[in-house]
Parts: structure tokens; C-alpha cells; sequence
């Protein structure tokens, strides 16, 4: 490839997380041997949303929220394109919602990396549906309900060899076509909500738990139910179905789309209108 584009400079404030999230992710693609040409990252809103603009890959900024629908569409139109959605949990688990549990239902086989802090930290702090002390939202526990789920993670900038394992086998999930890969990050936002001590006292690995079976999805419900009772942060590799097949999408940049081969699929769509 051409060296035409030189990546901009993270704009995060000095010691933010998502430097840690960002250096997992470039370390994977090279991990994997990813082509820059072949790897499209896209992010929402927020602190976080700026992540694609230092890749060097090809990157887009969607709107608040719909990271998901793009990174699924952008996928479905090429599929050959190593898909990476990241964003924040202020984006991905407010307005974005809806998409996550939809999209952990179609199962396409893209890769979304959630950045947790707890907080909006670009409009200065306000709570996300994950601030600690509050009505907390488990984006995890909420993947594992969904049984057509294939892939959950969650890694820890304050970890950051596991953190690039786990983001190393959720993009070779993804890769492989086996579905979407659920990563999230505790990421700590330091100027808002520095959560760095805390979530270091509260979280446990469960990659290093031989009794832990992350291809058991019951089990693993039962065991972050329990854990988050005790105040506890599981991280690891929750639930993976290494298995798993990825659901079936059109796929209109292959598809035969010569009206002279597909006469009788076009004269059924228009007899449709006629009906
Ligand atoms: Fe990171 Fe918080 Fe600074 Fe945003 S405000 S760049 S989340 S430390």
C-alpha cells in the first residue's frame, strides 16, 4: 500500500485509558498481519470516537450511537474487510443500545470494542449508564442472555498483554466469520472519574481461574451474577463459542447483480409492486 494518509496524533488527555486501548488494538492487527487496506474502523461519539483517526487504516466517524448499523452495513457490503466498531459506553449503551442487542442477536462478523469509563467524559463527566453508584448497566450480562451470542471479553488498560490477547481472538473471531466479538474495556477516564485504584482493588481475572469454563454460557452467567454481588469486576475471557457460524446477511458487493443472468429475480421484485 501507498503511503498517503499519516495517522493524527491522539487528542486524549495524558494518561486517558484509551491510549491503552488503542495500543492493544494496533499490536492485534499486527498480531493477525492485517493489511491497513483491508481494515475499516469506525467510532461514534466522545473521547473515544477519535480512535480511527490515528489507525492508519480506513476509518469513519458515525453518528452518536449507530456506530453498529454502519460497521454491520459497511461488513454486509464487503464482507473481505477486517470491520472494527469502537466507542464508549456513553455511546454504545444509551443511545446506541438498541443496536448492541440487536446486533449481538444478528451476529455479523465484525469486532466492537467498548471503552468503559463511567462517565461523558468529552461534555466534562456526567454519568453513563455504567457510573459505579448508580443504576449500573452490565453490557456483559446482557450478551451472555442473548443466546445467539459468540463472543465476550472484557479487558483492562491496567492489564494491557491480556488486553491485546483479548483483542488479538476477538478479531481472529470475527475474522474467521464466527460472529460478533463483544469486547469491552475498562478504560479509565483520569480527569472525570479516575476509577484506576478502584477498578485495580475490584476486578478479577478470570483467564487465570482454572475452574472457569469460558465456552459454557450458563455457567458464566451464573458466575458474573455472582461476582458482581460481591462487588467484583470479572475480566477475561467471559464466554466464546469457538464453533459458532455466523448468521446470513445479503452480501451485495459479491452478489450477481447482472439484470441479463437474474431476469426472473428482477421480474419477481417488480411483480411484487404490481400485486
Ligand atoms: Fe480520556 Fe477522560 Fe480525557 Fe476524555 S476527558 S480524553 S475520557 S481522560
Amino acid at each position: 500500500m501507498t503511503a498517503t494518509y499519516r495517522p493524527a496524533e491522539p487528542i486524549w488527555c495524558a494518561g486517558c485509558g484509551h491510549f491503552g486501548v488503542e495500543a492493544a488494538l494496533i499490536g492485534a492487527l499486527a498480531d493477525l498481519d492485517v493489511p491497513k487496506e483491508d481494515t475499516l474502523v469506525l467510532a461514534g461519539i466522545g473521547c473515544s470516537g477519535t480512535i480511527q483517526n490515528n489507525m492508519g487504516t480506513y476509518g469513519y466517524h458515525a453518528l452518536h450511537g449507530r456506530v453498529l448499523p454502519t460497521a454491520t452495513g459497511a461488513w454486509e457490503a464487503n464482507p473481505d474487510l477486517t470491520v472494527i466498531a469502537a466507542g464508549g459506553d456513553g455511546d454504545g449503551y444509551a443511545i446506541g443500545m438498541g443496536h448492541l442487542i440487536h446486533t449481538f442477536r444478528r451476529n455479523p462478523a465484525i469486532t466492537y470494542i467498548v471503552m468503559n469509563n463511567g462517565i461523558y467524559g468529552l461534555t466534562k463527566g456526567q454519568n453513563s449508564p455504567t457510573r459505579q453508584g448508580t443504576a449500573t448497566l452490565d453490557a456483559i450480562l446482557l450478551g451472555l442472555s442473548v443466546l445467539e451470542t459468540t463472543f465476550i471479553a472484557r479487558g483492562f488498560t491496567r492489564a494491557p498483554d491480556q488486553l491485546r490477547h483479548l483483542t488479538t481472538a476477538a478479531l481472529t473471531h470475527a475474522r474467521q466469520g464466527r460472529g460478533f466479538a463483544f469486547l469491552e474495556v475498562l478504560s479509565p477516564c483520569v480527569t472525570y472519574n479516575d476509577t484506576y485504584t478502584r477498578w485495580e482493588t475490584e476486578h478479577i481475572d478470570l483467564d487465570t481461574d482454572n475452574t472457569y469454563d469460558p465456552t459454557d454460557r450458563s455457567s458464566a452467567f451464573a458466575r458474573v451474577v455472582a461476582l458482581e454481588a460481591e462487588a467484583r469486576i470479572p475480566i477475561g475471557m467471559i464466554y466464546h463459542d469457538p464453533t459458532a457460524e455466523p448468521g446470513t446477511f445479503p452480501n451485495p458487493a459479491t452478489a450477481d447483480i447482472d439484470p441479463a443472468t437474474n431476469t426472473d429475480t428482477y421480474a419477481d421484485i417488480v411483480n411484487r409492486y404490481r400485486i
